[in-house]
């Protein structure tokens, strides 16, 4: 099937870009979601505004956050330096983003204003307390990771808003991460993935993250997880009773791909090897 007719822009700024956003409008960015939407005419708007031109790429730590342009490519995200260290956590879950061909054109602006709930860029963003800035007529605005996957597909984004940049807090140099991923095939969006980072201080567990993507309308913070993990000698009765908790913290669908209480069982498998391996790295 081809895409319904729709009128293109290609703006040469963001505030021209803005300018022309709306309801009825769409941005294209990359194209790997938006493309397949058209022509399945899943989305049929009326002006798609072409972004991808933008000078809103690149990658910035500065002292406290690892800042990316919203035009960044996944695959540029995923093979920087700055980013593998500064978060090593998004630079692992970037490798489970589809595939390279798919990762080449994507971009991290767009994989998190897709909101996919299943995405593994929105749950660890989520883990890292991310701020998005958002550029709309108004002006500029920042949203918090926790304040803007509102359901599958659905962001506090307004229909004239551009998402321009992300910024990741840093964390100390002694946290320590794990990720583990449940897919039917390497390249395809999670059934469950659990993303999760933990600081201690003198074998005491001092910050905890635990964010699941793949079961719930949106990405999760496990946070009664969280809340047992921190303050505790991470053993492996703790790391059990987390990886429950976070599971029964879950709202899984049922649908094609895997009953909810599947996704609910693999939750609390994948949440127990995510916190070992931040244990024993
Ligand atoms: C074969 C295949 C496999 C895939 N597997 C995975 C997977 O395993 N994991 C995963 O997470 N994703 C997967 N995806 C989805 C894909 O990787 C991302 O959704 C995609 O890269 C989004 O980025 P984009 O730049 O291509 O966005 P686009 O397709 O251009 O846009 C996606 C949506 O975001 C909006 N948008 C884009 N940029 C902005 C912006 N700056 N401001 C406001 N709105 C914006 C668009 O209007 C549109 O609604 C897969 C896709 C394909 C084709």
């Amino acid at each position: 099937m081809k895409a319904a007719p729709f009128e293109y822009l290609r703006p040469s700024s963001v505030a021209e870009a803005v300018a022309a956003l709306g309801p009825g409008s769409a941005v294209l960015a990359g194209g790997q979601s938006l493309v397949p939407l058209l022509n399945l005419r899943a989305r049929r708007p009326a002006l798609v505004v072409d972004v991808s031109w933008l000078p809103l790429a690149g990658v910035e730590r500065t002292a406290t956050a690892l800042v990316l342009g919203a035009l960044t490519r996944l695959r540029a995200a995923e093979t920087s330096p700055v980013v593998r260290l500064a978060a090593p956590l998004l630079a692992e879950a970037l490798t489970h983003v589809a595939n390279v061909s798919v990762r080449n054109r994507g971009t991290v602006g767009g994989s998190v204003a897709h909101a996919d709930p299943a995405a593994e860029l929105p749950a660890v963003l989520l883990a890292a307390d991310a701020v998005f800035t958002a550029h709309g007529p108004a002006g500029t605005r920042t949203i918090d990771a926790r304040d803007f996957f509102l359901g599958p597909h659905r962001t506090a984004l307004a229909a004239d808003e551009l998402l321009t940049a992300i910024r990741v807090p840093l964390l100390p140099s002694t946290a320590r991460h794990g990720m583990a991923e449940l897919s039917r095939r390497p390249d395809d969006l999670a059934l469950a993935a659990v993303f999760t980072s933990l600081v201690s201080a003198d074998g005491v567990v001092t910050d905890a993250r635990v964010a699941v993507a793949g079961a719930a309308p949106t990405p999760i913070r496990a946070h009664a997880a969280e809340r047992l993990l921190r303050g505790a000698v991470p053993t492996p009765d703790v790391l059990e009773a987390a990886a429950e908790a976070a599971a029964a913290e879950t709202d899984p669908v049922d649908d094609v791909h895997a009953p909810a209480a599947y996704r609910r069982d693999m939750t609390a498998v994948l949440t127990r090897r995510a916190l070992r391996q931040a244990v024993t790295e």
